[in-house]
């Protein structure tokens, strides 16, 4: 009977053991995991609620929500993705949901539905999990594989490497032959003090444009102040796209806000026309943009210098161009980052030029496989992550033993 061991058993490793046991019901799969209980990080997913997937349908548009990964996952998007991962959990008992941003949850609001449905599953087709077997040594023998834990060894003849992000694994790959692109931390806010915003958390704009002075770095969406700074779906964007070069730049760095997603012919356009329909209201007191609330335009107004007994028909040219400028392209200075909630992401892992994604195959070891946050690949937030880990997982399943 041929043996295959799965290292980590989070969403990746149980993906990949159901699925290689569902196509090889001969295999003896085992999974072991360093922790005293399987699937944790599915337990505190998603605030509680596990953010299974995300409802967009099109691989390449899926593609888009990687910044490392994007072109690997398109081939294997193809074979399994959003709408497969939901027509599984559906069909094994999890009733799911389109939230209205497109993110996918259990009906329940409970990640416990996913747990318990990928531990029945691992138990109905004979998966065996054994807990508190942290592997630390892996060797490779003529005809497979041996695994350490502390007190035990384990021959096999196909190994899955599936611990997340996880130091001693990768350097034991890296021992393996393995190259590490090093990590540094994706999805985080931006610390930022201004006297512009100091007074205003949990103001948000519906879609701002963000970039990045002097890099290629723009991302657009909503964006939420905060007592430390500025975070919402818009940074966190940028954050995850510029997670190695905001590294390099010790996260101290200057952005440039458009607070309308306009460009500035058409902002200046909406203010020169709003000047000459309300000349005699105060410019503190009316304001052209409803995207801006009340207590942001205020400050945005302060910083123009337009005190608050001035009328829209007494602004001159510069105050307009000011205005324009804070509206279209306010500068604001990055000083650190913070954790988004508890939601830490890495960026970085197994060089995915050394990764056959047919199979999820390691180039340098045939029958080593490997997949989810292990591999240098890394989404935004919104169910993508875990979608990385089911499509690895499926396609091991597909292929091992093949
Ligand atoms: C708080 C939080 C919330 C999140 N919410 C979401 C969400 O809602 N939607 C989403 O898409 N993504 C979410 N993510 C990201 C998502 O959880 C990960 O991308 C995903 O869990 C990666 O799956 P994985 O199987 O590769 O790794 P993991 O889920 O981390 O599983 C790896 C397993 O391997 C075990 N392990 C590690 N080292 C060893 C070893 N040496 N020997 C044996 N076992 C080992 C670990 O204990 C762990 O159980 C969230 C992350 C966090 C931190």
């Amino acid at each position: 009977m041929k043996k295959t061991i799965v290292i980590g058993g989070g969403a990746a490793g149980f993906f990949s053991a159901i699925n290689i046991k569902e196509n090889n019901p001969e295999m003896e799969v085992i999974i072991l995991e360093k922790a005293k209980n399987v699937l944790q990080k599915v337990r505190i997913s998603g605030g509680g609620r596990c953010n299974v997937t995300h409802a967009c349908f099109i691989p390449k548009d899926l593609t888009k929500f990687y910044p490392r990964g994007n072109k690997e996952l398109l081939g294997p998007f193809h074979t399994f993705m959003t709408g497969d991962t939901m027509e599984w959990f559906e069909t094994r008992g999890v009733p799911l949901k389109i939230e209205e941003d497109n993110r996918v949850f259990p009906v329940s609001n409970d990640s416990e539905s996913i747990a318990s449905c990928l531990l029945q599953e691992a138990d109905k087709l004979n998966v065996k999990v054994l807990t508190g077997k942290g592997v630390q040594k892996i060797k490779k023998t003529e005809n497979g594989w041996n695994i350490f834990t502390k007190e035990d060894s384990f021959a096999c003849d196909y190994l899955v490497v599936t611990p997340g992000s996880s130091k001693p694994i990768w350097q034991l790959l890296e021992q393996l032959g393995h190259t590490i692109i090093p990590t540094v931390p994706s999805l985080f806010t931006f610390n930022i003090k201004d006297s512009r915003i100091k007074n205003l958390p949990g103001i948000s704009v519906p879609k701002a444009t963000v970039s990045v002075v002097s890099e290629k770095l723009t991302a657009k969406g909503p964006l939420l102040i905060t007592h430390w700074g500025m975070s919402g779906p818009g940074i966190l964007k940028l954050s995850s796209f510029g997670a190695r070069i905001l590294a390099e730049k010790k996260y101290t760095f200057k952005i440039k806000i458009n607070w309308l997603s306009k460009s500035f012919s058409e902002i200046e356009e909406i203010l020169i026309d709003f000047k000459t329909q309300n000349p005699r209201k105060l410019v503190c007191q009316r304001s052209p943009f409803s995207e801006i609330s009340k207590r942001l335009w205020e400050q945005l107004i302060i910083t123009s210098k337009i005190n608050d007994t001035t009328n829209w028909a007494d602004l001159s040219k510069k105050q307009i161009q000011k205005l324009l400028e804070e509206v279209g392209v306010g500068i604001y200075e990055v000083q650190g980052k913070s954790t988004f909630k508890e939601e830490f992401v890495t960026a970085g892992g197994v060089d995915l030029k050394e990764i056959n994604f047919k199979k999820f195959e390691s180039r340098i070891h045939s029958n080593l496989f490997l997949a989810g946050e292990i591999l240098n690949i890394d989404a935004v937030t919104g169910g993508f992550n875990f979608q990385n880990a089911w499509t690895g997982g499926f396609i091991i399943g597909q292929n091992l033993g093949k």
